[in-house]
């Protein structure tokens, strides 16, 4: 399959990529293999816009579901995804790439503010840009955090990075039959409810036609690769 080529882009890791083979938490060299990924697709000439998530410390929905208020537990998923956020800066500081953490939750003593004319500034001096916070506000996830940043940075396309290969009719883990599609529509994937990421994150990309692509992570060198258009993937983009 020829797949478009893109500079910009904005890769949304979750949480879980951080934690490695632990059950919780950042494990240093799963956030030293990413940096890792990160650095060569940098080194390969691309601009890069990065999201991370938090569900390896906190998810609002778990915390709600403990009887806590949703809206409480949402800002400490929140405050998560900013701990990974400098767990990576760190990271990726350590191998020699320059980045700026911006946090939708203003927290001027460990990072900027979201100001998407000085992310793009720092792009343009080539350094990575780590959003965190997602958008901000509860009852969001970090995938419409990713689909918000990538829109008004107007990066060519979403990567997202997961622990399988793409997305399947269903879920490989559980049914061996299970097909992966190379290419599907905005359309299918919100009709067909197919897990990509939540809905308002597939239509805030869909309304400004930014492709997602959907990938494996955890296979050493496989970002590189999907950005020079090999690899197995899936793209979800306007046409089928
Ligand atoms: N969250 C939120 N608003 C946002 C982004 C995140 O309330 O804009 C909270 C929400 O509770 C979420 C948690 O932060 O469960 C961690 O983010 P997410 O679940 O998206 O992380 P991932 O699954 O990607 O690791």
């Amino acid at each position: 399959m020829t797949r478009p080529r893109f500079h910009r882009i904005l890769l949304k890791l979750s949480g879980e990529a951080l934690m490695g083979t632990q059950g919780f938490g950042i494990d240093n060299d799963a956030v030293v293999g990413l940096a890792g990924e990160v650095k060569a697709a940098k080194e390969a000439g691309f601009e890069l816009c990065l999201v991370i998530g938090g569900g390896n410390i906190f998810r609002g929905m778990a915390g709600a579901a403990k009887g806590m208020d949703r809206a409480q537990a949402d800002y400490m998923g929140m405050l998560a995804t900013v701990m990974n956020a400098l767990a990576m800066q760190n990271a990726l500081e350590q191998l020699g790439v320059e980045t700026r953490v911006q946090s939708a939750i203003k927290m001027d003593q460990v990072c900027e503010p979201v100001i998407r004319r000085r992310a793009e500034r720092h792009l343009e001096k080539g350094r990575v840009v780590i959003f965190a916070a997602g958008v901000g506000s509860p009852y969001f996830t970090t995938d419409s955090g990713a689909a918000l940043r990538a829109a008004e940075m107007k990066c060519d396309a979403l990567f997202k990075g997961t622990s399988v290969d793409g997305v399947y009719d269903a879920d490989p883990k559980k049914v061996a039959t299970a097909q992966r599609y190379d290419q599907l529509s905005f359309h299918r994937v919100l009709a067909d409810d197919l897990k990509v990421m939540d809905a308002s994150a597939v239509a805030l990309c869909r309304d400004n036609d930014i492709p997602i692509v959907v990938f494996n992570i955890r296979e050493p060198g496989n970002l590189a690769k999907v950005l020079a258009g090999e690899g197995v993937a899936t793209i979800v983009q306007s046409e089928e």
